[in-house]
């Protein structure tokens, strides 16, 4: 069933003894996954972004990962799609909202008072209803200042239900909640989501930073929406930098702000 519905549904699959270790790896990491969370084995990395221009940490993504007793450290994408098939990535994604939030109150107590924090939130969390109700809860319980917390939300979430998570979007963003277009560049873009959605920030997707030093293409693709970005007033995060030249072609061509390894 899952192999059909991962071809596109609305076909059939015949079973072969291979696929016996899929499905049955599948559902043990689904049986631990579902007390993960009360069992306390999740755990949330913070991985800086620095300003380019000044050097300085400007806040931190929030990064889910797992490590399972039993099953050892699994593969963040992989816990992920468990997660959003089960529904399971509703209680996980509000507990890493908050986790976030706290972090940040936190942060900021230490005297860092202009650091702000980004959740990656899931086509699964923001189509159920109430995201935009949980989040405002969040942030008065945790008694954070909205404008310190940015979603980042994928294109390819956009695309499934654009009209549907719109309205959830723009609730959020009247309260000052900012949002990010993450992996911008990758799979179903849109540049006509710029225009509509109430965006602050682009994350320029990691496949473009890879090879930006020796790729003419690459290189012209990320001068643009650096451009795109800067003239519609937004932040323009470059990710997934793990070497100086990629920096130093950043710096070279005034993007914005880095996230990745080197830092
Ligand atoms: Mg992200």
């Amino acid at each position: 069933m899952y192999r059909s519905k991962d071809r596109g549904g609305n076909c059939s699959t015949i079973f072969d003894g291979a696929m016996i270790h899929d499905v049955s790896d599948r559902l043990e990491i689904e049986h631990h996954l579902r007390t993960a969370l009360s069992n306390n084995e999740l755990r949330v990395f913070y991985q800086p972004e620095v300003s380019i221009p000044t050097n300085r940490i400007t806040g931190f993504e929030a990064l889910l990962r797992w490590n399972s007793p039993a099953l050892g450290d699994i593969p963040v994408q992989q816990v992920i799609e468990i997660a959003e098939a089960t529904g399971l990535i509703v209680p996980i994604g509000k507990w890493v909202l908050k986790q976030a939030c706290q972090f940040i109150q936190r942060v900021h107590e230490l005297g860092y008072e202009d650091l702000t924090v980004s959740v990656n939130v899931s086509m699964v969390q923001l189509t159920r209803s109430e995201f935009a109700q949980t989040v405002s809860k969040i942030l008065q319980e945790t008694g954070l200042n909205p404008k310190y917390l940015r979603l980042e939300i994928t294109e390819s979430v956009f695309m499934e239900s654009y009209e549907f998570i719109r309205s959830e979007l723009e609730d959020l963003y009247d309260i000052g909640v900012h949002m990010a277009l993450d992996d911008f560049g990758k799979g179903y873009s849109s540049l006509a989501y710029l225009k509509f959605l109430p965006i602050h920030t682009l994350k320029i997707d990691k496949s473009f930073i890879d090879d930006i030093v020796q790729e003419n293409k690459e290189r012209l693709l990320t001068d643009q929406i650096i451009s795109i970005g800067e003239k519609l007033g937004l932040h323009v995060v470059a990710e997934g930098v793990e070497r100086d030249e990629q920096l130093e072609y950043l710096v070279h061509h005034q993007c914005d702000r880095h996230q990745g390894f080197i830092f």
